[in-house]
């Protein structure tokens, strides 16, 4: 008899139409999903304020890190996030638009582009030169309105921001524009280029940096209120670096930002599919395109419906495992665009078992750490790939605030 039985898939219809259920059975599960745990998130929001007298403000740009950038917002503020913070103006519009009422800083906004809407829904807008300053004075003075923004300084990351040789003359312009009541400075703020190294030298010289051209612009006359400079490894690992508020993204989705250190954050995604085949081989069987991979015995191989179309990282070929009948089993073979073959070994995995790609980590399961590991990139990159047919999942817990 064989070890692999064919089950009948409960879970039906799912919005990539790969399993239907029969009319006569009720859709359950669809074959993959990312759950998300909003407690969790808000939890760790929590876990990130009590380890700074600063505010925090938790970055959900990039759809909250591909968890869903409203209710992600929503459950952060839940937490005690006293900010938000994203990227384009569409973003924060998005946030408004669902009644996100928090104060929002958007920080990757161009020159030229029109930003009466983002200034009539008081999102402050992050400014690295003079022309960008000019362009959201005069969208404010067509509003009759004053823009808040906050000015940012190249302190070391060289990506945006001003370098310091250009700093007085944005100081002065910003200046300038706050006496005719166009823009109000809210804040100044720098970003790190050793982002998950706290340690790094490089920190405390862009720190020292940062305090000089802070001086500067006190000195030509602003009066920001907010300043910040760390993202979540400095928020947990330097506390030198926090200042007014922390900007933590990664942490708020429960990943721990420092190698080598637990901060004690909880994984807010779990991603997990249901296999949609499972079939018996004999050793030697060559799997997936190039036959990179080989059964080394007669077992089973599973299908898993999850490709790197879905953010599925093809670079972890060859190293990835995932969890599945209770025990972490290989990535069999190159992962395709849509779908990976996982080796079951001599295991009784079923058709329409789950797959847990990962998750908090709690049962065995991988984490998006391992993910990252296995290929070759940061955890940002695996969650905010997570690719958008993959349905959303917002499991209630007891106690978490409502998505
Ligand atoms: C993405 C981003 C963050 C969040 O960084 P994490 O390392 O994920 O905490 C903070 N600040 C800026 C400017 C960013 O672009």
């Amino acid at each position: 008899m064989s070890a692999v039985e064919h089950r009948p898939v409960a879970a039906g219809l799912d919005a990539r139409g790969a399993v239907r259920a029969p009319r006569d059975r009720v859709p359950a599960a669809p074959v993959a999903e990312a759950r998300v745990d909003l407690g969790a998130v808000a939890d760790n929001v929590g876990l990130v304020a009590r380890s700074t007298d600063a505010g925090v403000m938790a970055v959900v740009k990039a759809d909250g890190f591909g968890h869903g950038g409203v209710r992600t917002a929503r459950a952060a503020v839940a937490g005690g996030a006293g900010w938000l913070g994203v990227t384009s103006g569409a973003e924060a519009l998005e946030l408004r638009a669902a009644g996100v009422t928090a104060p929002i800083l958007c920080w990757l906004t161009a020159p030229a582009q029109d930003f009466r809407a983002v200034i009539a829904a008081d999102v402050d807008v992050a400014v690295s030169t003079v022309p960008h300053l000019r362009s959201v004075a005069e969208d404010a003075a067509r509003l009759s309105t004053r823009a808040v923004v906050q000015l940012e300084a190249d302190t070391g990351l060289s990506r945006n921001g001003a370098r310091p040789g250009d700093w007085c003359e944005l100081v002065a312009a910003a200046r300038r524009l706050e006496r005719r009541g166009l823009v109000r400075v809210r804040g100044i703020w720098s970003h790190l280029a050793h982002a998950d190294r706290p340690w790094h030298p490089g920190v405390d010289e862009q720190r020292r940096l940062f305090d000089e051209l802070v001086g500067q612009a006190r000195a030509g006359g602003l009066d920001p209120e907010l300043l910040h400079l760390a993202n979540s490894a400095a928020a947990l690992g330097h506390p030198g670096t926090h200042y007014d508020l922390v900007r933590a993204g990664l942490a708020v989705y429960g990943v721990e930002p420092v190698a080598g250190r637990v901060f004690g954050l909880r994984p807010a995604m779990t991603l997990c599919a249901r296999l949609i085949n499972a079939k018996r081989v004999p050793a030697g069987t060559g799997v997936s395109y190039g036959h990179r991979y080989t059964t080394a015995a007669a077992g089973a191989l599973g299908l898993v419906p999850l490709g790197y179309a879905d953010g599925v990282p093809r670079a972890a070929s060859g190293s990835a495992e995932v969890w599945v009948g209770g025990a972490r089993r290989p990535v069999a073979g190159l992962v395709c665009m849509d779908q990976f073959v996982v080796d079951l070994g001599g295991g009784g995995a079923a058709t329409g078992d789950e797959v847990v790609l990962f998750g908090p980590g709690d049962r065995g399961e991988p984490t998006v750490l391992d993910w990252a590991r296995w290929a070759r990139t940061n955890p940002h990159e695996v969650l905010t790939g997570i690719g958008g047919r993959v349905p959303r999942r917002y499991p209630r817990a007891a106690g978490a605030p409502r998505g």
